[in-house]
């Protein structure tokens, strides 16, 4: 595997490859590996092409309240981790090499940003985006990983590509859980044993809610309200949002009547935790 820091020797090992014909595919992640960015690589893997994978954890998608600077990395650990899942180049740039001097010049994201965790963290997704942009730029790769378990990031890198028209194939894959059902994160490293257990009220809930829909229950607010009363009833954690909303385009829904996503974020100490389930409803007329 080659491994570098800085942005030239990228490009060169980079052209090397697609010299040789072969597709480039990234996966742009912030480290501290587990199974959901090993799953990742293995679907990258199955398409035949090279792959990078990037860990960069980005100063520009943090709040200034946020956990920037208590964010877990272990370099050396994902370093044995990506060789192992057969990664062909790592890219581990520092803040410089990424940011040189002080940026002026973001990628926007419109409507998409203005609910979810959009609404909750102001600037989250300008911030992502604008570096899976400059990803995508040093990269140029034909085809990009990115996991269901920030559907809402998935979605609005899905539009950047569309709207900016990047020769890029956004590919997603679905949620990765541990066996008791609670997604896989980087920041549940930080749960207590016992925040750990609770939070397992979040994966529950949501296949609650799944059940609900599929008996029949239309009302989004009937949904929302009852995943909201099961975490306060069972757990300690606060909850910042819980909302059914339309999958494809993230607008409101009043009742089911089509494919939705259930999508939530509730705080478990200082560790806040998203997860969603897409529902996929048909209606037959
Ligand atoms: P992160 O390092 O948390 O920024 O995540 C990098 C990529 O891995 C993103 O596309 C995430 O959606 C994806 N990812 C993280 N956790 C999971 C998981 N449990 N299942 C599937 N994908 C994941």
């Amino acid at each position: 595997m080659k491994r570098t820091s800085q942005i030239p020797e990228l490009r060169e090992i980079i052209a090397l490859e697609r010299n040789r014909g072969r597709k480039i595919a990234l996966i742009p992640t912030m480290g501290y590996l587990h199974q959901g960015h090993l799953t990742l690589v293995e679907r990258a893997k199955q398409t035949g092409a090279f792959v990078v994978l990037s860990i960069f954890v980005n100063p520009l998608q943090f709040g200034p309240t946020e956990d920037y600077s208590s964010y877990p990395r272990d370099l050396e650990r994902d370093v044995r981790l990506v060789e192992a899942a057969g990664v062909d180049a790592l890219f581990h740039p520092t803040d410089h090499e990424m940011y040189p001097h002080p940026i002026v010049t973001y990628v926007e994201v419109g409507q998409l940003d203005t609910v979810l965790c959009g609404a909750k963290r102001p600037g989250h997704f300008r911030g992502v985006v604008t570096v899976v942009s400059k990803l995508f730029h040093i990269v140029q790769p034909d085809l990009s990983f990115f996991g269901q378990k920030d559907y809402q990031q998935y979605l609005i890198i899905q539009r950047m590509v569309s709207d900016l028209n990047l020769p890029i194939e956004v590919c997603s894959v679905p949620i990765v859980r541990e066996e008791d059902g609670l997604a896989i994160s980087s920041r549940n490293v930080f749960l207590t044993l016992e925040q750990r257990q609770e939070a397992l009220i979040l994966s529950k809930s949501l296949n609650e809610a799944e059940i609900h829909i599929r008996v029949g229950v239309k009302s989004a607010r009937e949904i929302e309200l009852n995943i909201r009363e099961r975490i306060s009833r069972e757990s300690h954690g606060i909850i910042d949002y819980v909302e059914v909303r339309d999958a494809g385009d993230l607008s409101e829904v009043v009742n089911v009547e089509s494919t939705v996503l259930i999508a939530l974020a509730v705080r478990f100490g200082s560790t806040r935790l998203i997860d969603n389930k897409v529902v996929e409803v048909r209606t037959f007329v």
